[in-house]
């Protein structure tokens, strides 16, 4: 009985300690004596295993991915269902510094990252390398976003124009693009800036996605974020410079299957992802091919010219044995069950189609969106002024709301790259490294398996490895954890003064999109974090009017507010704060003027306060607006 225990503890310690090793953690880990020898190929066999004394019930999807790995002093064993689980096993086997069996294969079918290569080019040699180091965490699918507004960006034999002109633009960066009036140019012109992957590109990215066992699977995006496409081929939109598609033309369609049938000669994957989110369709409305398609088809509403395109695609793509993807707006579409959908504005677009019967994958922005700021955005490079650490995705647990009933529909998870503000390719780097690891991690392994700290200092091993090249042999540009600074320390505790937990009286409401808690947000103690959508922070699109009743009247010696400036997403400072205190409520004594000082707008945040030395009941607190967004956490009264 005692040495059943000790060998237990002996077991699950064995366990703890392999786990600290492999990355993503393996489903079972076995240790045993000696000196691994994991260069020495003892036998390696592929082809139908049913892993029995593991597992009897193994999921048919993973299956596919499924291996055993055994390492001993004299070499080491592979036995696999097929060839990507053998490559698991490999990658597993670079990471054994210990003798012992692996039985393993991944919690989700599907583990992705998607890489906008749109609104700043990468070539193929840079996705190439980015695959390699996806693959070293068994990450298995690469979803590219070739077309956007900013650039098309693949060779499409039959329209020249997508090449020529729609892939090169006025402006490096996509932020001097939009500054300068979002101008195309000539590929040959001076200054364009662009870029686009020919075909042999792309077998070479399709070659080494074979090689890696990784799925690439094209995203080309309609009816909107298709300003380029209207750009080249005015006639595919309603209007000259029409940001959309015209779903009321043919022509259109015709553009979209030949454009989708040379898409499908080049990529094998069984997906093509077709976009389909944002759309405004307010050019619809008053175009006479879109009114003319609508009373052809009986369409009675306008986002019923969307459903009708999307099901044409879909018609299309099925005559060609392939299978639809796109972003959660499509859940209203009425598209076929087959279609899969990819759930990025929170989960619950991805809930409502799992339940509809369509297959999810789960890149809720909140959680999967890296590229939101990873640190301290003081130190981070311009972003869109989210903040998502490693350890905020790590938690991430798709499981959580699903029913489970529907549970079998939820395909796995992805990363997503956009890159309006990451320039260069090292910056690309810095944002995909070492988040990517996590999703690779929660999307392999086990949930009740994985620890933070653990992975950490896994993580922090991985990217060392990927900066001196020793994993792929060449040479990365990730985030150095070590110096990772964390949440704001303001958020990490809540603070006490005078009018914490007094009523306060809007005279102007808080946007509806960012009202944080409400009526009480700006005296509940609960400082914000870095970034303005975490729940904290409170948005006005307007000045900020409010009266906070401190009960009775009394002495007041200071008065003041954090407030965010974040010129990336259109927040800044008010130009002043002006202070006011009343004993009714109704005769108000203006007792401090702040002047808001910053020369010019970078990521901040900034006190605007001032002692006042005064008494009184209530305070007026007017923050001015200077232009779009107010964003305020608590106002202190002391
Ligand atoms: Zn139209």
């Amino acid at each position: 009985m005692k040495l059943k225990l000790i060998l237990g503890l002996v077991a699950s310690f064995s366990f703890a300690a392999a786990q600290a090793q492999i990355t993503p953690i393996p489903a079972m880990v076995t240790r045993a004596e000696g000196e691994p020898n994991t260069f020495h190929e003892l036998s390696c066999k592929v082809g139908r295993f049913s892993f029995e004394r593991y597992t009897a019930n193994l999921p048919e999807a993973f299956r596919e991915e499924a291996y055993l790995l055994t390492v001993t002093p004299d070499g080491y064993k592979i036995e696999a269902n097929t060839e990507t689980g053998k490559a698991r096993a490999l990658q597993t086997l670079r990471q054994m510094d210990f003798c012992g069996e692996i039985f393993d294969y991944p919690r989700f079918a599907y583990r992705g990252v998607m890489l906008d290569i749109s609104r700043h080019f990468r070539d193929k040699d840079f996705i190439i390398k980015q695959m390699e180091a996806m693959a070293s965490v068994k990450l298995n699918v690469l979803h590219l976003h070739l077309t956007d507004d900013a650039g098309w960006r693949i060779q499409i034999d039959r329209y020249p124009l997508l090449t020529r002109r729609a892939a090169w633009r006025k402006g490096a960066s996509w932020k001097e693009w939009q500054e300068g009036g979002q101008q195309y140019a000539w590929m040959d012109e001076e200054g364009a800036s662009g870029g686009f992957l020919t075909k042999d590109d792309v077998r070479e990215i399709v070659a080494a996605g074979e090689r890696l066992h990784i799925m690439v699977i094209p995203e080309i995006e309609m009816p909107a974020h298709s300003r380029e496409v209207v750009d080249a081929y005015p006639s595919l939109g309603c209007r000259e410079g029409s940001e959309e598609l015209c779903p009321g033309r043919e022509t259109t369609y015709d553009f979209l299957e030949n454009v989708l049938g040379e898409i499908i000669e080049l990529f094998p994957a069984p997906y093509i992802h077709v976009g389909g989110d944002e759309a405004s369709r307010r050019d619809w409305e008053d175009c006479a091919y879109c009114q003319a398609r609508m009373r052809r088809e009986g369409i009675t509403r306008i986002s019923g010219l969307q459903s009708y395109l999307m099901r044409r695609v879909e018609d299309f793509l099925h005559a060609h044995g392939r299978r639809l993807i796109g972003w959660d707006e499509m859940v209203d579409y009425g598209l076929t069950p087959d279609a899969t959908v990819m759930s990025w504005r929170g989960i619950e677009g991805g809930i409502e189609a799992m339940k509809q019967g369509h297959d999810v994958i789960m890149a809720p922005s909140q959680w999967c969106y890296i590229n939101n700021a990873q640190d301290n955005p003081l130190t981070e490079p311009m972003g869109e002024g989210g903040y998502l650490s490693l350890e905020r995705i790590y938690r991430y647990e798709p499981f959580d709301d699903v029913p489970p009933e529907v549970l079998k529909h939820l395909l796995g998870i992805q990363a997503c790259l956009w890159q309006e503000h990451v320039v260069t390719e090292e910056a690309t780097e810095y944002m995909l490294y070492p988040r990517i690891m996590a999703i690779a991690e929660t999307g392999w392994s086990r949930a009740e398996t994985k620890n933070y700290a653990d992975f950490r200092q896994r993580a922090i091993r991985w990217t060392d490895a990927l900066s001196i090249g020793t994993l792929t042999g060449k040479t990365f540009h990730p985030f150095n954890l070590r110096r990772e600074f964390g949440e704001r320390p303001a958020r990490r505790a809540d603070i006490d003064h005078l009018a914490k937990g007094c009523p306060v009286q809007y005279n102007m409401p808080w946007s509806p999109y960012y009202p944080a808690y409400g009526k009480t947000s700006l005296t509940d103690g609960r400082l914000g974090g870095w970034a303005y959508g975490d729940g904290r922070w409170q948005g006005f699109y307007s000045d900020v009017d409010v009266v906070v009743d401190l009960g009775e009247v009394q002495p007041i010696h200071f008065v003041g507010a954090t407030f965010l400036c974040q010129p990336g997403p259109w927040i800044f400072l008010p130009s002043d704060v002006t202070v006011s205190v009343s004993d009714d409520n109704v005769h108000f004594r203006q007792v401090a003027v702040i002047p808001q000082e910053m020369l010019e707008p970078v990521n901040s945040y900034i006190l605007m306060g001032a002692p006042v030395h005064c008494e009184g009941r209530y305070v007026h607190f007017l923050a001015t607006r200077t232009k779009e967004w107010i964003f305020m956490d608590e106002l202190i009264v002391n």
